[in-house]
């Protein structure tokens, strides 16, 4: 139900356009593809992905001899689902890697703004809600408030915040957070980072240290890397999955603000260009507005 609220500014966009094109249209014609395909672009499904669904769709109409555009809305969401999941059978939703017995660790990147710190909050709330122990490590050391932000979000959610002054090595908070989390038995380890995209080679140097700080002490963590994506942002969070993916290994994107936007077709290009599923979606301010990305509901939602 929340997944569905937090996607209607993308459903009113996208569904009305697509509706208002089948009853221009009625019957299948060149000219109904290339409409189509400006309806996807401005959804941000992005070229690629866009100009790889229209073949697809364009064959399977000749193919099933559709010439009724309504049927043709059908295929639009079959071929969505598709082009989310590629060539994988995969059609369960990918939530976070856990491990049964033991600290599971999780590495949140990105950039400031997107929503990283809010995040980290609500996944803490919900792992807490489901009977985990939670520590969160804050490791964003470069950003003004950030340490102070994320501890006020620990007490929100009533977890413990293992923090260092600002300006400190980062490995050393993630490193005193694993040490933490053990002897306090925690479930959980979340980890916030800095995310300076202002020079790669840093960014890359600082989130392999705190990797290798991770791996050292528990060799399969981090269990997961996610990365925050801001989804009003566009094919500017797609150029920053872009370089984030170059620098460390991206296991899932949270993508946040999906409320705000009617651009969500964000997700399926960044799925189809970048290989990196979706994992969580932020779907509002509240501690609760953190739901997990389900493909099917998603494609289907945007037509209903
Ligand atoms: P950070 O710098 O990446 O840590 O970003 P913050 O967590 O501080 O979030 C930046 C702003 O985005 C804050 O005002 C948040 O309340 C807001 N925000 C985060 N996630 C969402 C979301 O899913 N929906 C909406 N509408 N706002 C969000």
């Amino acid at each position: 139900e929340k997944f569905k609220m937090g996607l209607t500014k993308t459903r009113n966009s996208f569904s009305t356009r697509i509706n208002e094109l089948v009853a221009k249209y009625r019957e299948v014609d060149e000219d109904f593809f290339e409409e189509l395909e400006e309806v996807l672009i401005s959804a941000d499904v992005g070229v690629h992905a866009v100009m790889d669904l229209i073949e697809e769709l364009e064959a399977e109409v000749k193919r099933r001899n559709i010439k009724d555009t309504k049927e043709v809305r059908e295929v639009i969401s079959e071929k969505l689902v598709e082009l989310y999941y590629g060539d994988e059978d995969e059609e369960e939703v990918e939530g976070l890697k856990e491990v049964e017995d033991g600290l599971t660790v999780y590495l949140f990147v990105g950039v400031n703004g997107v929503g990283k710190t809010t995040s980290i909050g609500k996944l803490a709330h919900q792992l807490k809600q489901d009977g985990k122990k939670v520590i969160l490590a804050a490791a964003d050391t470069f950003r003004a408030g950030a340490i102070e932000q994320l501890d006020a979000w620990g007490s929100r959610v009533g977890v413990d915040v293992v923090k260092h002054s600002a300006g400190s090595d980062p490995a050393a908070v993630v490193y005193d957070g694993i040490k933490a989390a053990k002897s306090r038995k925690a479930d959980v380890l979340i980890c916030d980072t800095a995310g300076r995209l202002q020079n790669k080679v840093n960014l890359m140097n600082e989130l392999s240290k705190v990797k290798k700080v991770i791996t050292r002490e528990i060799p399969e963590a981090p269990h997961e890397v996610l990365l925050t994506l801001d989804a009003t942002t566009g094919q500017n969070a797609m150029s920053q999955a872009k370089t984030f993916a170059e620098a460390t290994d991206v296991t899932g994107i949270v993508l946040t603000k999906l409320d705000g936007t009617a651009k969500g077709g964000i997700i399926l290009a960044i799925r189809k260009e970048l290989e990196i599923p979706v994992k969580l979606v932020g779907l509002g301010e509240s501690v609760d507005d953190l739901e997990p990305f389900d493909a099917h509901a998603f494609v289907y939602g945007l037509f209903a």
